[in-house]
This record gives structure tokens, sequence and C-alpha cells, in this order.
């Protein structure tokens, strides 16, 4: 199943999200996808999907980002050849850092490039969406029942400040810094999906998920060690081999298969 939140085109709002610094409210639906017809639902969480009888068949409305998370756990250097592309060490536990919930934008929207940085590179991950409280879990539990589901996410970061700083937290949280969207797919096989990045058109990113250093739920549950993980928080699985850097004008898309693309087009921010 597919799940998602959407904005009518009917309803107005065309100004979504960064004209400022500041993300625009703007009333949204969740909704399950059948066909071409997005389905509103109750709700995304707590199991809470039934149907309210209002409809809108996809081509009338905007995809925005599925969930408003209360935070963004991100996982470095979790695919080997990437790890060794940047001429880092296979870590022999997650590396985990956070990205501010004010860097999300939804599909369609620019990726807006800072002038303090030179050096601003994509980064294609699955995502896993939380859905339901999730803490402490033990090598044992499964991690199923704690996931909404998965959905792709560009990890957009600013590399020079990433490596001047050793912190990642500015490199990794610039305003539209985290794209993500368009869907939740509920049921995915992890063993048999990949995690492509194309710029304007040309594949620079290809790894399957079964090259990850820390599996998802291994991911999981090591973070639920840490902090609780609450629903609609998100997390980063990592990166594979082929990052590179986005200028203005790019336009690029993170495919996960069987979710879906992301496509977010890349500008100059202005001051
Ligand atoms: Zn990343």
């Amino acid at each position: 199943m597919k799940l998602c939140r959407v904005q009518p085109f009917a309803l107005g709002h065309p100004e979504l999200g960064h004209s400022s610094s500041v993300r625009v409210e703007i009333p949204s639906h969740a909704a399950e996808i059948e066909g071409e017809v997005a389905y509103e639902i109750a709700g995304l969480f707590d199991g809470n999907r039934k149907r309210t009888g209002r409809s809108w068949p996809l081509k009338a409305v905007r995809f925005l980002p599925p969930v408003n998370p209360g935070k963004i756990v991100g996982v470095g250097r979790n695919y080997r050849d990437h790890a060794a592309e940047l001429n880092n060490p296979i870590p022999v536990e997650p590396l985990i850092f956070l990205k501010p919930p004010s860097s999300v934008i939804g599909p369609e929207e620019p990726i807006l490039l800072p002038a303090i940085s030179k050096r601003v590179d994509h980064e294609g991950e699955l995502a896993v969406i939380i859905g339901r409280t999730c803490s402490q879990l033990s090598d044992r539990d499964a991690v199923e029942p704690y996931v909404l589901g998965y959905t792709c996410l560009n990890d957009v970061t600013a590399r020079d400040l990433q490596k001047a700083d050793v912190q990642f937290t500015r490199g990794k949280s610039f305003d539209t810094f985290c794209p993500m969207g368009p869907v939740i797919e509920t049921t995915l096989d992890l063993a048999d999906t990949r995690v492509e990045t194309y710029v304007n058109g040309a594949r620079r990113q290809s790894g399957a998920l079964t090259e990850m250093i820390f599996p998802v739920d291994v991911i999981i549950r090591w973070i639920s060690r840490v902090m609780t993980l609450l629903p609609g928080d998100v997390i980063a699985t990592g990166t594979p081999a082929g990052v590179g850097p986005l200028v203005p004008g790019d336009l690029v898309e993170i495919v996960v298969s069987g979710v879906g693309t992301l496509r977010n087009s890349v500008a100059a921010r202005e001051a």
C-alpha cells in the first residue's frame, strides 16, 4: 500500500514551502493510493487508516513530504563503497547524526544551495518511517511492528562544511537539505530493493540494500537503544557510492525500486 500526504490543487496555496526561510503551514490530507486516485484516510498512524469518503485524482494533487518528522536520524558510511570513496574507514558500529525537521521539503520543491558552501552533494537514500513508539529493542525483537513504511530521501550535504567542522550538523542542516517522498510504501522486500540517483537523467548512484554494512533492522534496534523513536520519525539509512556535486539548474531524482521517484530542482539560495 502506498500512503501519502497531499494538497489538492483546487485549494490554492501555490507558494509552497520556502519562499522565505520559514515553512508555510498548509492544509494537508493523509491519503492512500489506489490506481490513479488518492483516497483520504483518517490518519497515517495508529492503524487509523479508515477512508473518509473524499478522494482526488492523482493529477489533481500536490505531494507533500509524507510526514512531518519530529527528528531525522541519518546513518553515515553505511555502504562499503561510499566509505571508501571518501577515504573513510568502515565503521565498526553505526555512525548516526541528526538532521533538523526544518530541512525537510517535498517532491518538486527546489533544493537551495547556500553561498557559504562551494560543494553541495546529493545522497540518495532509503528512508524508514517509524509508525509506533519504540525504545530499547533487543537483538531478538522484530522491527516490523514499529515501521510504517519506506520512502525516498535525499540527504543533501555541504561536503566542504562537513569536513571543515568534523561535526556533521552544519553540513547536513540547511533549509531544503532533506527532500522526502513522494509516498510511503508499507510493503517492501528489502532484499530486492535498489537505491539510485540520477542528475539531469544521468545515473550517478546505484546500490542494492543488501550492500549495507548495517542492515535496516540492525539500525532501528541500535538507534532505539540511544533515543526513543516516535511515530513520524525518519531514519535515513545511508547512501551508496557515487555521491557528487549539485549545481544550480540541476534536476536530481532519487529512485527507490518499489517505492517511487523523488524529483527536485536545484537553485542558488538568494541571500
Ligand atoms: Zn547520507
